[in-house]
């Protein structure tokens, strides 16, 4: 099915499909070797924050392909890496890359790193990022982690723990794509979240009226409890006025930037002599 489907990747993997667990080993496979063969990256996408126009941080995103250079999308590989437990391996990966090509050198001021629970529930994860911060000489106020509320989390004590250990780094703690699970509210009640952000399909719901006012009833709800708001997928100018409107901290969405590869923050550098942070949107 893969080859048939030719460079079209979304067709990779089903996760649906009984006949894809084929795509599905070969995809495990893949996750093996792709650190070693260089199949796998980091891209960055800039966070805004709407009343300054600033660049507060940006988001690192994985990128992987395959050996005939084809991207795969992480929502099939991030599920597959999180079932063979490559997930782990990746992510120390990925935290390790952020702070050698962008924070070490000093691009950007805070990066934020996706999260899986697989990560927060497995013993001595907190350990092995304070070893990658010692190594790369990056404070961990520099870092913050973004976890996804799921079903398939229930709150666990060793999340909790893990937490408030990556805390003592200095680490911030993201609640991502807030209002998609169920567990939402009570990831809430528990952990005392930086930044909530809140997904991006009540953005897109808010042309009508109903869903315009569903936003606020969230906005008030975060707001509220004391967090800070980041909406994601903004994508208009409509979008973005309504974030002024409703006083949002930070957004992010292709209105703002689209993810993009270190280089392009370490060149901005270059240019302007100073770190990415400043440009006011047009
Ligand atoms: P996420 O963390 O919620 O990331 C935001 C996703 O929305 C990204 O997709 C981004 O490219 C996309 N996006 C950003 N702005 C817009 C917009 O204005 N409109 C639309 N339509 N989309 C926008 P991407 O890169 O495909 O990542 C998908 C998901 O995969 C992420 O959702 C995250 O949950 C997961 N993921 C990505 N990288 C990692 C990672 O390193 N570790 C883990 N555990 N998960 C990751
Ligand atoms: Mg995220
Ligand atoms: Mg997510
Ligand atoms: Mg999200």
């Amino acid at each position: 099915l893969a080859k048939a489907s030719g460079r079209n990747c979304a067709r990779l993997f089903d996760p649906t499909d009984p006949q894809s667990s084929d795509e599905s080993e070969n995809l495990a496979a893949l996750l093996k070797i792709a650190i070693g063969q260089d199949l796998v990256s980091l891209v960055y996408q800039p966070i805004q924050n709407v009343a300054s126009g600033r660049f507060e941080a940006v988001e690192a995103l994985m990128r992987l392909k395959m050996l005939d250079g084809t991207l795969v999308p992480p929502s099939l590989f991030i599920p597959v890496a999180e079932r063979t437990g490559a997930i782990l391996e990746l992510g120390r990966w990925a935290i390790r890359t952020v702070c050698t090509e962008l924070l070490a050198g000093d691009h950007v001021r805070l990066v934020s790193v996706n999260v899986s629970p697989i990560q927060l529930k497995t013993p001595g994860f907190a350990a092995s990022v304070a070893t990658i911060l010692g190594e790369t000489g990056v404070t961990g106020n520099r870092l913050a982690f973004e976890i996804t509320e799921g079903l398939e989390m229930e709150m666990h004590s060793d999340i909790l723990r893990c937490i408030s250990d990556l805390k003592l780094l200095g680490i911030k703690i993201w609640l991502d794509d807030f209002g998609t699970g169920f567990a939402g509210l009570s990831w809430l009640r528990l952990i005392d979240f930086d930044t909530v952000k809140i997904d991006r399909s009540f953005l897109h719901d808010c042309a009508t009226p109903n869903g315009k006012a569903m936003l606020q009833d969230i906005i008030a709800l975060v707001r509220n409890r004391g967090h800070k708001i980041l909406v994601e997928g903004v994508e208009t100018d409509e979008q973005m006025a309504l974030m002024r409107e409703f006083g949002i901290d930070n957004v992010q969405g292709f209105r703002v930037g689209r993810p993009a590869p270190a280089e392009s923050f370490q060149a901005h550098r270059a240019i302007h002599k100073r770190p990415f942070t400043v440009r006011k949107s047009a």
